[in-house]
């Protein structure tokens, strides 16, 4: 073969469906290898069982015995699903999943053991855990973190290990880690939910947050893969010339979905069943090899460890049949990237969706009240919601005409405008008659009819109201959703707590119930008004009518976590008992960290790609040119010679042009580097590297993939964007 890319080129032409490892019955195996409270009715004393079922419902904490049973049986279950290993579960601050495992086998004597796994076990652990980012809360000199059992998320069997979900705190008690934060969030929003409910229902006791993910993904066969540093090292091609047919075609999204493919979703979908992953859909997206899976909705906390479970199986899986996932928000340029939709309500113990209309006038005054308060909350707090999504990978997708900007704002549909605008106008100060009162009633009772019908969903918007749900598109798909979920909870949290204690002083002044929660609103519908878009979010139209509105526009991620540094976002976590100051300053400074390793690591993989890859391609071809050039002056004279050469000549010249270009900005990107790194402040590095090495970055590539047009096929090293895209 003539270089890496032909042979890795000619490996997937001659690729084959690897087949599918379970083709049954997939009601027979949901849910199989996890240990869920049917599987604990059967395996645990019943004393166990209840305080088991008690722990889940209200976190409470398990005493040392129960604690001890649960253990045993827990080990006995798993080892009867052939696990000889454990591991404690948790979401440390690198986005990924972390795990240790250790074996439930010990020696008791010369040639004696036995399995052991007890209370202590399972309640908590020690990791090694000096090497995960903590933002300077875990000096060395304390440098112990401790994972602790989350009762409310099932234990489950992966191979030979039996993994429990565990947060992840410092020896002080601080989070390092996504879970525990968000079990805050959850249980704030939980009681100041129940609160709110309790004006129309006094049985609600308990709201859990809903969270239906949609995880978007590419597939690249392996050799194609390995034979692209820029894939392997970053994620997403640094370099390549968009190949002449994309998407333009609109044939990929919902197309039939390609063999090979489909053997390889068969087969994670099927773990993702065994695990207890409601996964459902599945299709194809819009840009070509792109896909998507998304399952039923669960309560928030679970549905966040069944995304991060889902997230791990697709790279296992996909090993298995010889592709590459790419979770990356924008691997290729010039087609679609990929999201991750939060789709969010909140729902009660008596099974009603709080953000679903009801049946009649009174349900639908509390639909309406957690509508209008989500809106005023996303109103308050558009900032936070725009830091928690940012990200390095995700600054190529926010305003890049293909996802939702990054600019917040919230859509609702005509319908339930002109019904807030009602309102707006309806409510009178004071006392109302029986007449206006009538009039409202009758206005509010219309809501389930008119939702039916309302189809008009606008996709360009970063927060939109689709019938039952609110759903957050801006979630970039290599992120854990807990990052979202924690601030969306939170302020939703904040903001039920301020309507309740509103609503509460309009009573005691003499308001009616019902008359007092309309007034409340009509202020909230006014206050939050200039957050509700109902236009086109891709259009530039719109950049300038939110800047007239006052709304921000972060538009890379340095800018966009300096907002957690704001003293009021500070306060709001520390008074809701989700993040304390110190906690919080942490993850800004971890993120910034994030972000400043991220562009690191591409202007090297640049830097040497240049070097190594493109630019000796493009000598070699050069070199060819130029033979051919001294042969035609040889053989036709050097007036004549270079006249047929012309072509070739002209060639040699753009290939000279492109090359002394690139070549110089990669330089002046390393300066630049250098100069970054001397910055000793993180998030003005941050910055650095944001406006002064990331943006030689398209420069670049423009020069390299220029290169990739003019040389010849047969020198170019790196796998195509048109074989990348359109072979698997
Ligand atoms: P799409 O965005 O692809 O058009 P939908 O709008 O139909 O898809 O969204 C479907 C997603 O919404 C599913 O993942 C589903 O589980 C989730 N979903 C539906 N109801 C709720 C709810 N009450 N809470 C959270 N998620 C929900
Ligand atoms: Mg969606």
């Amino acid at each position: 073969m003539a270089n890496q890319r032909m042979q890795a080129y000619y490996d997937v032409l001659h690729r084959t469906p690897k087949p599918i490892s379970f083709d049954g019955k997939i009601s027979e195996i949901f849910g199989e290898n996890v240990f869920h409270m049917e599987v604990m009715r059967e395996y645990l004393p019943s004393e166990a069982y209840k305080s088991m079922k008690k722990a889940i419902h209200d976190g409470t904490r398990l005493d040392r015995t129960m604690a001890d049973q649960v253990a045993s049986s827990m080990k006995d279950w798993a080892i009867s699903k052939g696990a000889t290993h454990y591991t404690h579960w948790f979401q440390p601050l690198t986005g990924a999943t972390a795990e240790k495992h250790d074996a439930f086998f010990k020696p008791v004597g010369p040639g004696k053991a036995i399995e052991r796994f007890d209370g202590d076990l399972l309640v908590q652990q020690e990791p090694d855990a000096s090497s995960f980012p903590h933002g300077g809360i875990r000096n060395t000199f304390e440098a112990r973190g401790y994972t602790a059992w989350d009762p409310s998320s099932p234990a489950f069997v992966i191979g030979k290990t039996l993994c429990i979900p565990t947060i992840f705190i410092s020896y002080t008690g601080e989070a390092l880690d996504y879970k525990m934060p968000l079990l805050r969030a959850l249980h704030e929003v939980d009681s100041a939910a129940v609160a709110v409910c309790n004006y129309f229902d006094k049985n609600v006791n308990k709201v859990s947050a809903t969270l239906g993910w949609e995880q978007e993904y590419f597939l690249v066969d392996k050799a194609l893969y390995n034979a692209r540093p820029d894939l392997m090292m970053t994620g997403r091609a640094l370099f390549g010339h968009i190949s002449a047919k994309g998407q333009q075609l609109d044939d990929h999204y919902f197309g039939s979905i390609p063999e090979r493919v489909s053997a390889f979703m068969r087969d994670f979908e099927t773990e993702a069943i065994r695990l207890g992953i409601p996964v459902t859909t599945r299709h194809n997206e819009v840009a070509p090899n792109q896909f998507e899976c998304a399952p039923i909705f669960e309560e928030c906390n679970l549905a966040n460890d069944h995304n991060l479970l889902l997230m791990d199986l697709l790279e296992k899986i996909a090993r298995k049949h010889d592709f590459r996932v790419l979770l990356h928000e924008k691997p290729f340029a010039g087609v679609n990237g990929s999201g991750k939709h939060n789709n969010w309500s909140l729902s009660t113990n008596t099974g009603v969706n709080l953000l679903a209309p009801g049946k009649n006038p009174k349900s639908n005054l509390q639909f309406l009240t957690f509508f209008v308060n989500t809106i005023k909350a996303i109103h308050d707090n558009s900032d936070l919601l725009r830091a928690a999504i940012a990200g390095a990978g995700n600054d190529h997708r926010l305003g890049a005409n293909e996802a939702p900007p990054a600019i917040i704002s919230a859509f609702i549909g005509s319908q339930l405008t002109s019904l807030l605008d009602k309102i707006e106008k309806n409510v009178k100060a004071g006392k109302m008659t029986p007449e206006d009162k009538t009039e409202l009633k009758l206005n509010i009772g219309k809501i389930p009819q008119i939702l039916l019908d309302n189809t008009d969903r606008n996709r360009t918007s970063p927060f939109a109201f689709t019938g039952n749900k609110f759903e957050f598109r801006a979630v970039g798909s290599s992120a854990n959703c807990a990052s979202a979920m924690i601030v969306l909870n939170t302020i939703m949290a904040k903001q039920l707590k301020t309507f309740k204690k509103e609503v509460d002083a309009r009573i005691k002044k003499g308001d009616g119930k019902d008359e007092a929660i309309l007034k409340e609103l009509q202020k909230l519908i006014k206050e939050s008004k200039k957050i509700r878009f109902e236009g086109n979010g891709y259009g530039e139209e719109w950049v300038k009518e939110a800047k007239k509105r006052g709304l921000s526009n972060l538009k890379d991620t340095p800018r966009a976590l300096a907002v957690w540094g704001n003293k009021d976002f500070v306060k709001l976590f520390d008074e809701m008992n989700v993040l304390s100051p110190r906690e919080l300053a942490a993850r800004q400074e971890i993120e910034f960290e994030n972000y400043i390793m991220k562009i690191q690591i591409e202007a090297r993989v640049i830097g040497e790609m240049v070097q190594n890859f493109i630019l000796p391609a493009a000598v070699n071809y050069q070199n060819k040119l130029m033979e051919n050039v001294k042969g035609l002056i040889d053989v036709l004279g050097p007036k004549n010679g270079k006249v047929a050469a012309k072509a070739q000549i002209d060639v040699i010249e753009r290939v000279s042009e492109h090359i002394n270009k690139m070549k110089d900005l990669a330089d002046e990107m390393r300066v630049a580097r250098k100069k970054a790194n001397n910055i000793a402040d993180i998030e003005k590095r941050a910055i650095a590297y944001c406006d002064m090495v990331k943006v030689h970055f398209d420069a670049i590539r423009y020069n390299s993939d220029k290169l990739e047009l003019l040389v010849d096929d047969e020198e170019w090293r790196l796998p195509k964007f048109r074989e990348m895209l359109f072979t698997r």
